[in-house]
């Protein structure tokens, strides 16, 4: 048999990187599987809000002047507008600043914080999953076996998939996921606003948004009711002629699943478990993703080692420790079924009366605060 490792991390972005940093720090034996080499280009707006700077804070001192040295933060966001397909419904001052950045650099560095405290990192894919043996077959023709496995392989995640076949996990992208599309689109190009934008109206169970980097501004759409690429990818070259984009139809437009919804409240299955995009954690409302990585990567590496003298307890146990981000996720998919789930001209309404008087609490609610620190 091949050599056990204390943990097998499969995926090494936010959620995985994380678990590696935790449980390296700890002292455990910990594999991080990635199939591609760092730095590497990841679909994404970018967008940190408190509780991921919160997070980030409480994991490595000096998190927020690193990504200035590093070149990581893009832009420190102070206000943002909330528009309709033709008007603004409402702009606010942000409470707390929202920072963009550089995803392929910032995921680097967590990456790299993992690998500093002792994780290894190898480049393979995992193609194969033997929950009963608990080990990984990876696409070099490697299998590596571990006391514990971790799926942190985002929203497609081949481990949820293997958990699908086994248990009631739901397969990846069902019905609660959302077909996401961006492009990034040279700055120089038109007179973006200097603040994030989000768009409510153009679909239904989404929104779209364009957020302002250094050099490009990203611009994007999402819809869990609007599933099919070409329809989404008309709507969204329609916001792009509106902006004033000369020729939108020559934009490169990339789409990912995004789980928005699509959260499961046991994650896992004794000694497996998923975490991050993988299960699902992708905020229901806006769809951020990057804080319920780190959080449930952290939380993961916490139930895992206390469960090392026994491991197929580690789910129930990191379950009980999701218990209120998953009590977040179930009221903002209610919140989001109230208000961008109706019908564009009810929504519109509705938004315009409500947005004034509830934008400053759902801002509150959205920056957070991360409270629970990794032990
Ligand atoms: C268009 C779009 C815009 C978004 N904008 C924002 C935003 O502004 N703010 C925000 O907070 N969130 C945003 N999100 C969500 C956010 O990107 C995700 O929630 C976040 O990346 C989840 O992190 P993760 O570590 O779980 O997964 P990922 O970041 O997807 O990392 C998974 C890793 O696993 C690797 N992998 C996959 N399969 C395998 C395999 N078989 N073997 C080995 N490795 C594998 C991948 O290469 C990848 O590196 C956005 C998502 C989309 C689609």
């Amino acid at each position: 048999m091949s050599k056990l490792f204390d943990a097998i991390i499969v995926g090494g972005g936010p959620a995985g990187s994380t678990a590696g940093l935790v449980l390296a720090r700890k002292g455990l034996d910990v594999l991080i599987l990635e199939k591609k080499k760092f730095p590497r280009f990841k679909l994404c707006g970018g967008m940190l809000t408190r509780k991921t700077i919160d997070f980030g804070q409480s994991i490595f001192p000096g998190f927020i002047s690193t990504l200035e040295l590093k070149g990581i933060t893009e832009k420190t966001i102070e206000s943002y507008s909330i528009k309709s397909e033709d008007r603004l419904l409402y702009h606010g001052i942000a409470q707390h600043p929202f920072i963009l950045v550089n995803r392929e650099k910032y995921d680097h560095l967590w990456m790299e914080q993992a690998q500093e405290a002792g994780a290894t990192m190898r480049v393979d894919r995992a193609v194969g999953v033997d929950i009963q043996e608990s080990r990984v077959i990876t696409a070099a023709g490697k299998t590596f076996h571990g006391k514990f496995i971790l799926g942190a392989d985002g929203s497609g995640s081949r481990i949820r998939r293997a958990l699908a076949q086994k248990t009631s996990i739901m397969p990846p992208w069902s019905k609660h996921s959302a077909l996401a599309m961006e492009t990034f689109v040279e700055r120089k190009a038109v007179d973006f606003q200097d603040c994030p934008e989000l768009f409510l109206g153009l679909v239904r169970d989404g929104y779209a948004w364009s957020f302002p980097g250094i050099k490009k501004q990203v611009v994007g759409i999402c819809s869990s009711r609007t599933k099919n690429g070409r329809e989404l990818k008309k709507i969204l070259m329609n916001l792009l002629s509106r902006m004033g984009l000369p020729k939108p139809e020559h934009q490169k437009i990339q789409a990912h699943f995004l789980p928005y919804g699509d959260y499961e409240k046991l994650p896992g299955y004794k000694n497996v478990l998923l975490t991050g995009d993988a299960a699902g954690l992708a905020e229901p409302l806006l769809g951020e993703g990057i804080y319920y990585a780190h959080a449930s990567g952290s939380l993961s590496a916490r139930a895992i080692y206390e469960c090392m003298n026994k491991p197929e307890k580690s789910c129930d146990v990191y379950s009980q420790f999701l218990t209120k981000i998953i009590g977040s996720m179930r009221n903002r998919l209610l919140f989001r079924r109230l208000t961008l789930g109706m019908p564009k001209s009810v929504a519109e309404r509705s938004l315009r009366f409500l947005l004034p008087f509830i934008a400053p609490q759902l801002e509150n609610r959205i920056q957070g605060q991360h409270t629970g620190s990794p032990r």
